[in-house]
């Protein structure tokens, strides 16, 4: 994908072009058009994956078609001053071909330049929590016409201390506006942080697209719709009694088979779109100390969820894209620890399977499998896939690994 693929505007593809980027890296590729769209935005990205260009590209367009403000118009919280320092650099040379001002300010300096300069307007403000605070009470700044905000490193600001600050910030700014929070992990505090400020928030997530796929063990096995829950329950039986993650496509489907396996006296869990914040939160955290063997999740209650390293992931029904084929696997042979992923194929699913054999650039090898009674099944091996894991191992010099 190129930049200009993306709802951008001239000038700022113009400076993206001036600073050598060639491709948007996928934290770009998935935020930008959504913060493009105005909706608030929950993602998890480290530094270094270029999520600092994810915010002030979009931010840079939307103000630039409003000209200059006297009182900034965008407010971006980080908790450290080079932190401050290089998120200012980067809307500085994004918006070289705009007309916006830019200003950092962080404490153990003298603040006599930063009011100065607040002073004479500005239309970005980048700050740690504690000297806009300062600045605040002193009646040095205005937050009363903020419309876009974001918090970087959202799970540094607790590590810190720093959130007690960054909460009476959030308190005073407007409710109208654009809230973009990042993080490089999307733990309770976080979530919590975001359900109580941001109200409705897209998640983007791409942190956990680093697949290791030499770890994993991948089997596709073809039986029919009504059939797979024998194939379920044989694997549940014969299969070593490991903690296992199991993807449906439907809320429904999550369900049903939760109610089954509890049938089965199984500790079970289940995380879908109708479950509150707080019921996935509890699910998983029971997940997470064994107190469930098993849980049940369709794609959109995983993403932004922390879900541990895992044995095995099922995957119920076959994902309707490949990227969440990629995404489901992630969860599993991590750091080293094998993993095995089974995947439920039924006749009507088959057509899905192509574009995902395509990113796994493997295609399918011959029989095996120990289920005959049951279901037809195929097994593929995967090889190793290092040129294709390299989409999701991103190097940000522009080019692919
Ligand atoms: P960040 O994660 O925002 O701290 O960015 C890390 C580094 O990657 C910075 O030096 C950016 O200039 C650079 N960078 C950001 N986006 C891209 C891109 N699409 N292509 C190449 N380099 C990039």
């Amino acid at each position: 994908m190129l930049f200009s693929s993306l709802p951008l505007i001239q000038p700022i593809l113009k400076a993206v072009d001036k600073k050598g980027y060639t491709t948007p890296s996928p934290i770009q590729e998935a935020a930008i058009p959504v913060i493009v769209d105005g909706k608030n935005v929950l993602g998890r990205a480290e530094t270094g994956t270029g999520k600092t260009a994810a915010f002030s590209l979009p931010i840079i367009q939307s103000l630039s078609k409003l000209g200059n403000k006297r009182h900034p118009s965008a407010l971006v919280l980080a908790p450290t001053r080079e932190l401050v320092e290089q998120i200012k650099d980067s809307f500085v040379s994004y918006g070289s071909f705009t007309q916006l001002k830019v200003l950092a300010v962080y404490g153990g300096v003298s603040d006599r330049p930063q009011k100065q300069k607040l002073a004479k307007g500005i239309d970005i403000l980048v700050a740690t929590p504690g000297r806009l605070l300062d600045l605040i009470n002193q009646k040095a700044v205005m937050l009363k016409f903020i419309s876009h905000f974001v918090i970087d490193e959202a799970d540094r600001m607790f590590d810190m201390g720093f959130i007690v600050d960054v909460t009476k910030i959030m308190n005073m700014l407007p409710k109208n506006k654009q809230t973009l929070m990042f993080s490089a992990t999307l733990d309770r505090e976080v979530m919590a942080l975001a359900d109580e400020h941001i109200g409705t928030y897209d998640v983007v997530d791409v942190a956990n697209e680093k697949v290791d796929l030499e770890h994993i063990t991948q089997q596709l096995f073809y039986v029919s719709k009504r059939k797979k829950i024998d194939l379920l329950k044989l694997h549940i039986k014969e299969g070593p009694a490991v903690q296992t993650l199991i993807f449906t496509r439907t809320k429904r489907g999550a369900d049903q088979l939760s109610k089954l396996l509890s049938e089965m006296h199984l500790k079970v869990a289940v995380i879908h779109g109708d479950k509150s914040q707080h019921q996935r939160l509890r699910a998983l955290q029971g997940f997470k100390s064994h107190k469930y063997e098993f849980l049940i999740a369709t794609d959109v209650a995983a993403r932004g969820l922390d879900i541990p390293a895992l044995p095995r992931i099922i995957n119920y029904d076959v994902p309707e894209q490949a990227d969440a084929y990629i995404h489901r696997m992630g969860r599993t042979g991590r750091a080293g620890l094998s993993g095995d992923v089974y995947t439920y194929c039924s006749k009507e699913e088959r057509l899905l399977l192509k574009p995902i054999f395509k990113e796994l650039e493997s295609p399918l090898s011959s029989t095996t499998h120990p289920f005959e009674e049951i279901v037809e099944a195929k097994k593929i091996q995967a090889r190793p896939f290092a040129k294709k894991t390299g989409r999701h191992r991103y190097r940000l010099s522009g080019r692919k690994r």
